[in-house]
């Protein structure tokens, strides 16, 4: 178990925090602030307990140096000014002097937001690599570490592994722990039935995950644009979907193993072409050169069965195309069913099926939705969080 915040003692110390506010960016304006609120506990821990904090975060990717003002932090600095009431000062430095005379300048309760970490990656791709020399010397910046940036758990940077390993103690924040202890109810501590309902594009990320969750889970209901590889593994014909034909042995041997616990579509709302056309609703068995955008009505009746007796779901990955309106219909019929079961927990495992729930107004009505697509994904694979991996256990 890893140490939280409860376990350092931070007052008059400069403690390093690790957020996570890679937003959504256009123009230099911000688009959504959620991750940025998302740290708000753990930073009004730090003011309340006398700590001189030290934001560190990354913002998009930074690979030329046009992209330094576009990825600046700038914009989120004015933010956090609105957000919480003290001194919050900024450095355009991510080394250097005079980012260290603004460090050694913070009284007790005040707020240092250093730039986006990414600009060091313009050289060697410092940050992205974890160089023990930038990680060092950060890390020689302050006396304590904080971790609270899920989204970058997966990942080995200088600013949260780098770090983590060179200062004297170190904690995981008060988001972190949130995603740790709610994503463990779907990986160890689950109550049965337990369904999982995956879907989205990205078939070769989710179907590694699916190697550690089909021993664990009841039901995993297939549904986006992962049904096809799975379809064309007992050999339907799926036309024009999105197919990732070097998975299909996998899906196959998945099938094979577990012929009972994969549940696939049965109907779609299929197109000509990737368009928001008209959807025509096929049975699965008739597609012919179309692609299948979105599950049809059949099958919404049909995972709802699975998903009623529930008491732990899992979601990664929207039904169908939702950017599309007419293809969203599935994630949306999905999101209601979920909202009403009351007595399953049920989780959202980041990405774009978080973002989707968002969108369609389901934000509340789920018991935790994750901040960390590929991070949750990796946690729920049984694999370890190398970006968390160094901070301090437990005593
Ligand atoms: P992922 O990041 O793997 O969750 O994938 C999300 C993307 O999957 C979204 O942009 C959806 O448009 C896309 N998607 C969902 N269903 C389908 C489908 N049937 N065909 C193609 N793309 C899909």
């Amino acid at each position: 178990m890893k140490k939280t915040l409860k376990d350092l003692n931070f007052k008059n110390k400069k403690v390093l925090v690790r957020v996570d506010f890679n937003v959504p960016m256009n123009n230099q304006t911000i688009e959504d602030d959620t991750r940025i609120k998302g740290s708000l506990k753990t930073i009004n821990y730090l003011i309340q307990h006398d700590a001189k904090i030290i934001l560190f975060s990354h913002l998009g990717r930074v690979k030329k140096l046009n992209d330094k003002l576009k990825y600046s932090l700038f914009p989120i600095f004015k933010r956090l000014q609105e957000l919480i009431k003290t001194n919050i000062y900024f450095s355009p430095y991510t080394r250097g002097q005079q980012l260290e005379h603004k460090i050694n300048q913070l009284k007790n309760k005040e707020i240092l937001l250093v730039e986006n970490t990414r600009f060091e990656d313009l050289v060697e791709k410092r940050e992205s690599k974890n160089n023990k020399e930038l990680a060092k010397y950060w890390a020689s910046l302050g006396d304590l570490f904080v971790n609270d940036a899920f989204g970058t758990a997966h990942r080995s940077h200088a600013s949260n592994a780098g770090i983590a390993t060179y200062i004297k103690d170190s904690c995981i924040g008060f988001l972190v722990e949130k995603e740790l202890r709610n994503l463990d109810k779907c990986l160890t501590n689950y109550q049965k039935p337990y369904v999982i309902l995956i879907g989205g594009a990205k078939v070769s990320d989710k179907i590694t995950i699916l190697d550690n969750l089909l021993k664990k889970c009841d039901y995993v209901l297939i549904g986006g644009g992962m049904a096809f590889t799975f379809l064309k593994a007992l050999n339907y014909n799926v036309g024009n979907s999105l197919l990732e034909q070097d998975k299909v042995v996998l899906a196959k041997q998945y099938l094979t193993q577990y012929p009972k616990k994969i549940i696939l579509p049965l109907d779609c709302a299929a197109s000509k072409e990737f368009k928001n056309t008209e959807p025509k609703y096929i049975d699965i068995k008739n597609i012919q050169d179309e692609m299948g955008l979105d599950i049809g009505s059949k099958t919404i009746n049909l995972f709802k069965k699975y998903l009623e007796n529930a008491k732990t779901i899992l979601w990664n990955g929207p039904m169908g195309v939702c950017e599309f309106s007419n293809y969203e219909k599935g994630t949306l019929e999905i999101c209601k069913i979920l909202a009403k079961l009351k007595n399953a927990y049920r989780v959202v495992g980041g990405g774009d099926s978080a973002a989707a729930t968002i969108k369609l107004g389901f934000q509340n009505q789920f018991d935790h939705i994750s901040t960390g697509g590929g991070a949750s994904l990796e946690f729920l694979s049984g694999k370890p969080l190398i970006g968390l991996l160094p901070i301090k256990e437990k005593i």
